[in-house]
């Protein structure tokens, strides 16, 4: 192997460190304590577990948790009513609605209904646009963390070559954005693409987000490439052939322990962010 590692972990635990300096600074100052809302809707076990984690990180840094749990039978206009709720209990400082809700609801009118002020996981359009603009809001989460594991190993993005493989609203789509906003040319492909291969061969920076184990091959990727694989695929396997491309790439990010960990940190950073703006400080 000749790449080196992009240590997810060891920055999500920097992260999460400063985060817990602030959250005691917010709870001194105010006498209230950030508080997250995560809604969680059915029984996908994944979620289930992605819920805890992030619950459990949440108390790790001194950060409240709100528990929805709402059965698969719940409907659009249910939840939307939950989460309107939640947007409007001045007790709450972030919103987190646990993606994927089961597939007879409409995700984005669910995700809509989250006060943009308390979008701490971004996925608002509201978040979109600031974040496609470079401007100020909250960052969707997973492309938050990458983009945050890119500037610290110093990955020069201005001009680079960017190939984003996925194009979902909450991963894909906005990693792509905020590369832009940070200067790089950047393709997006998704499952209508074709000559896969030879686009990711140009690529300088890539970022797989497909969900597929194991999908964009280690001989595809061009020398000295930086990796960042956001797949998490059943049995810990990433979107990318780690042996063969870590044996090509200057950077990757190993899986699990590198963008994963990120995600988490930047949700409960923004949901930092967000109650320091209700503290009024
Ligand atoms: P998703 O909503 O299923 O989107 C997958 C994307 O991959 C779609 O845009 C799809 O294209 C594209 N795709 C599918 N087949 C393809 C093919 N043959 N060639 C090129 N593109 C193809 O998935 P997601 O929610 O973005 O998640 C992607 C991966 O990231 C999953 O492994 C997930 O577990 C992981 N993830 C990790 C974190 C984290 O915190 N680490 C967070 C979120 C997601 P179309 O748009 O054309 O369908």
């Amino acid at each position: 192997m000749t790449a080196a590692l992009m240590d997810g972990n060891a920055l999500a635990a920097e992260i999460l460190g400063r985060v817990a300096d602030g959250v005691t600074e917010v709870v001194k100052a105010t006498g209230y304590r950030p508080c997250l809302a995560t809604v969680l809707v059915g029984n996908d076990p994944s979620s289930h577990v992605y819920v805890r984690m992030k619950v459990n990180r949440s108390r790790n840094v001194g950060i409240e948790s709100r528990c929805i749990n709402l059965p698969q039978e719940t409907t659009t206009g249910q939840l939307v009513a939950e989460i309107e709720a939640l947007s409007r209990d001045s007790s709450v400082d972030g919103i987190l609605l646990q993606h994927p809700v089961p597939s007879h609801i409409d995700e984005r009118a669910a995700f809509e209904a989250i006060d943009p002020n308390k979008d701490v996981d971004g996925v608002t359009r509201t978040s979109f646009a600031q974040m496609a603009f470079a401007e100020l809001g909250f960052e969707s989460a997973t492309p938050g963390g990458i983009m945050r594991l890119l500037d610290a190993y110093e990955v020069d993005l201005a001009g680079a070559r960017a190939v984003v493989v996925g194009r979902s609203p909450i991963l894909g789509r906005p990693a792509g954005m905020m590369l832009l906003a940070r200067d790089a040319t950047v393709t997006f492909c998704h499952s209508r693409t074709v000559h896969l291969a030879e686009i990711v061969a140009d690529a300088d920076v890539l970022i797989a987000a497909v969900g597929r184990p194991e999908f964009i091959r280690g001989e595809w990727i061009k020398p000295g490439a930086v990796v960042v694989d956001a797949g998490y695929n059943k049995g810990n396997q990433g979107d990318v052939e780690f042996v063969p491309a870590s044996n090509r790439a200057r950077l990757i990010t190993p899986v699990p322990g590198g963008v994963g960990p990120m995600t988490i940190a930047v949700l409960l950073d923004q949901t930092l962010t967000a109650a320091r703006k209700r503290a009024g400080s």
